[in-house]
């Protein structure tokens, strides 16, 4: 259990509430991306105040909240300023330096604390904590080796051939498949390894998927514990693509287990906040396969924007609760869904010239809920939006997510 966690220390933060200052209550973000944005909106409409503390200065969060903090991530008078403005403070990206969550942290409540983001920043250390709670969470990762010398590398050259054909990851900074590649041979992995730099690395095995899922679960300061269930994701190029959240959409037992190991993985290092914990489903034989754990976000996650539309309770609605001390209602599915992501790919016909996505068919289309995310530049790769379809069941949410995906030109349609 990490020591940073101040259980007992967390004064709840009331939404319009006004301190002995006479300041009003008012939540703090770490990033200006579009998760920061979708805070801001949760917090708000709850009644908060926001700041957002990010250098760019037209960033989706930062041109919605009451207060734009406009510097680096790291400057000591950005950071001081918002904790001066803030009561609780979070963070939307999990590359934030956690040496500035761990200066935030010595006058202000931050959720989640630097030691958890940084676990989830590495992935070494993520997969140490995975493997030291093995035996509660009842899931393992993918096989995997850590390289981060010449020897190591060597060394999985004459002793771990049973890890290829893998896939090479940095150990930092990787997101949407970025700092990965594919290797079959060992020729290859060296190669890759030093296109990668010779940076940390983990070479992990490739696994057969026959799914992939996640699961979104929230811990408050007092170790209350709530989840979503877990909702299956189909990756495209790397970039998750679609998000199925129905019954149905995996075997129940499996998902069960998705989310109890979710929970155990949460406890196991004091989470406090939302966290998102990605799993892989591979054919192991057995009934309904098996589950292999494979990253975590110590945050919102793009898989769970389902939950702004198809449930009583957000997963942005969570990260304010959790983080401001309230308590942590259990969210309810009201909607079987279907997410599909928009890229900046859609903004562009098939020869290359930007043009207007057919948004007057698409949202006409019953059940369709639209967010962009107010990035002024569309560019292929980049996430401006996400078109959440909800329906009375699965099957005509399903035609008209066929129908949507059809019209938009996005991937993964073949998967609905
Ligand atoms: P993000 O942070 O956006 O979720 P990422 O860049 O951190 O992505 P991963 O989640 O590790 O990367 O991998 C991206 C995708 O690549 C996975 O969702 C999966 O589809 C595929 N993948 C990754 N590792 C493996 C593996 N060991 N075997 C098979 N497929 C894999
Ligand atoms: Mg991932």
């Amino acid at each position: 259990m990490s020591a940073d966690i101040h259980v007992a220390a967390m004064t709840p933060v009331f939404p319009g509430s006004v301190d002995a200052a006479g300041q009003r209550a008012t939540l703090g973000v770490m990033g200006g991306g579009q998760l920061g944005r979708m805070f801001v909106h949760a917090a708000q409409r709850l009644g908060y105040f926001t700041a957002v503390l990010e250098p760019d200065a037209q960033s989706p969060a930062g041109r919605v909240s009451h207060h734009h903090i406009q510097t680096d991530y790291n400057d000591p008078a950005g950071l001081a300023q918002l904790a001066h403005l803030c009561h609780a403070i979070t963070t939307e990206f999990e590359n934030v330096p956690a040496q500035a969550l761990q200066t935030l942290a010595l006058t202000r409540p931050v959720a989640p604390s630097a030691a958890v983001v940084g676990i989830a920043q590495n992935r070494i250390e993520e997969k140490a904590h995975f493997t030291a709670c093995a035996d509660i969470s009842g899931v393992t990762c993918a096989p995997y080796a850590v390289i981060e010398t010449l020897a190591q590398l060597q060394a999985i050259q004459d002793d771990r051939a049973d890890l290829l054909p893998g896939i090479l990851k940095t150990a930092r900074m990787g997101y949407d498949g970025k700092g990965q590649v594919r290797v079959k041979t060992a020729v290859e992995l060296a190669a890759a390894w030093a296109e990668l730099g010779g940076s940390a690395c983990v070479l992990e095995k490739m696994l057969p998927l026959t799914a992939e899922c996640s699961v979104l679960v929230a811990r408050g300061w007092d170790g209350q514990v709530v989840s979503f269930v877990p909702q299956r994701n189909v990756h495209v190029d790397g970039i998750l693509a679609v998000t199925h959240a129905y019954e149905g959409n995996m075997p129940p037992a499996l998902a069960d287990r998705a989310r109890d190991a979710a929970v155990s993985i949460a406890h196991h290092i004091g989470y406090v906040g939302v966290l998102c914990v990605e799993f892989f489903v591979v054919e192991d034989g057995s009934e309904h396969g098996g589950l292999i754990v494979n990253e975590m976000a110590p945050r919102p996650h793009n898989s769970g924007h389902y939950t702004l539309d198809a449930c009583d309770v957000s997963q942005f609605d969570l990260q304010v609760h959790a983080m401001a001390g309230l308590p942590l209602p259990q969210p309810r599915q009201h909607s079987p869904a279907i997410m599909l992501n928009l890229l900046g790919d859609v903004w562009f016909d098939v020869n290359g010239q930007p043009h207007e996505p057919d948004w007057h068919t698409v949202l006409s289309l019953p059940g369709t809920h639209l967010h962009l995310y107010g990035k002024l530049q569309a560019r292929v790769g980049r996430k401006m939006g996400h078109l959440t379809i909800t329906g009375p069941d699965v099957a005509s949410v399903k035609t008209v997510a066929r129908r949507a995906a059809g019209l938009l030109g996005l991937p993964g349609l073949d998967t609905i």
